[in-house]
């Protein structure tokens, strides 16, 4: 079956069109500008990427290019919407009411709406790319895939604040966590890799791309990640602050004249590593030059941020009480070899022992760690688009 998957934003959508038995993408590709003028970048696997200025004032428009991009009778990769099964959508958030990923009627809708308030900028834009699909593709099962499923299982001890009850009782704050398709799926492969059950392992995943996250997996289940209410939390990210002082906000406020607002601009956009740097990028590529260079930012930067992830994989080992395998994923933890080195260089005390040749390779699933390692340490390469359409096929 083919299975087109959706990730809505609020002026872009990113799409795929996967063949579910085979598992490659059969053409993938990314409308942006919606609601300004619009631009459709269409790519057919092995083809040529081609980009073409179209107008879309809503997201109607932008997936109706979509279906003509992919039924066009020379760069198309199908002949009409009936080779097309199934849609999964990526939802950010699914609140406490989503453990796991659910074939999408009206009260999945009405559910979904009412967690927008936990995701102002998100919930709602995937929500439209839902409606859009649903009238250009009425006959066409659809299925919701949550960011914060795979979080679900975490017990009350990891995801309470240590905040008034009455806050989790009113509002439902409390820690929900992200990237859960990707945790989800690079656990799986890591289990698969060393060839043990799935629910007889316990995996740190570090997703460490320009938002990033730490999860333990233990046995299968997600038992604590380092995201919280909502992305902002933990790791320091590219231009996100992750944990502070949280009193930091009001002597910075009087300081610099800010309001909530403008306080969280700064810790959500010039943040992380970004602010951290002097504002001199958030892309490692920039940041590894420029420390090589000499700069000082750029240094304590890189340092900052494998220090701290090295912190959460020591906690989430005390938390599982043990781990087998550690895996690096997305931008930076699949292509930084020096994040990864700094990071296990700094956990020899859980008996990891490095493998530097390998540590040097890219772009492949590889074992980074030595044969007498007591920890298997991993790049898996993440792949959410083929998990939501694993996802989709499993629920229709
Ligand atoms: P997101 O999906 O959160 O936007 P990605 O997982 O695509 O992020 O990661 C993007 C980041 O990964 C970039 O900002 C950059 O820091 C880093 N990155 C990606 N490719 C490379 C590379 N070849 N070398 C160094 N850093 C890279």
């Amino acid at each position: 079956m083919n299975v087109l998957v959706i990730n809505c934003g609020s002026s872009s959508l990113k799409f795929q069109l996967i063949n579910s038995d085979s598992e490659q993408a059969l053409a993938k590709g990314l409308c942006e500008r919606i609601g300004i003028d619009g631009c459709l970048t269409y790519q057919p696997a092995g083809g040529e990427k081609e980009k073409t200025e179209k107008a879309m004032p809503t997201h109607t428009e932008a997936i109706q290019y979509v279906i003509d991009a992919l039924t066009d009778p020379e760069t198309g990769v199908v002949k009409s919407l009936d080779e097309i099964g199934a849609v999964g959508h990526r939802v950010v958030h699914g609140g406490e009411k989503f453990a796991s990923s659910v074939v999408i009627t009206d009260e999945v809708i009405k559910a979904i709406e009412e967690c927008n308030d936990l995701a102002p900028l998100h919930n709602p834009a995937n929500l439209i790319g839902i409606e859009a699909c649903r009238i250009l593709m009425p006959d066409t099962p659809m299925v919701g895939v949550f960011d914060t499923a795979f979080h679900q299982t975490m017990p009350e001890k990891a995801y309470m604040y240590g905040l008034p009850y009455e806050y989790y009782d009113k509002y439902k704050v409390r820690r929900y966590g992200f990237h859960g398709t990707s945790h989800s799926f690079v656990s799986k492969r890591a289990a698969e890799l060393v060839g043990k059950p799935y629910d007889q392992v316990k995996t740190i995943v570090c997703h460490l791309g320009n938002g990033a996250s730490i999860c333990a997996v233990k046995n299968g289940k997600s038992v604590d990640t380092s995201m919280g209410l909502t992305p902002l939390e933990g790791l320091v990210m590219g231009t996100r602050s992750g944990d502070i002082d949280p009193a930091i906000l009001e002597f910075i406020a009087k300081k610099e004249d800010l309001d909530i607002s403008g306080l969280m601009n700064m810790l959500n956009k010039k943040s992380g590593v970004f602010g951290l740097s002097d504002y001199l990028s958030s892309d490692f590529r920039d940041l590894t030059s420029a420390a090589s260079e000499g700069n000082a930012p750029a240094r304590i930067a890189l340092e900052v941020f494998s220090y701290r992830v090295a912190k959460y994989v020591g906690s989430y080992a005390a938390a599982m009480n043990g781990v087998d395998v550690i895996a690096f994923t997305a931008g930076i933890g699949e292509n930084v070899s020096a994040v990864r080195a700094d990071v296990v260089n700094h956990l020899t005390y859980l008996g990891i022992e490095l493998d530097e040749a390998a540590n040097e390779k890219r772009g492949e699933e590889i074992t980074i760690s030595t044969p007498d390692s007591k920890v298997t340490v991993m790049v898996i390469p993440t792949n959410e688009e083929l998990a939501i359409a694993r996802e989709t096929v499993a629920l229709i």
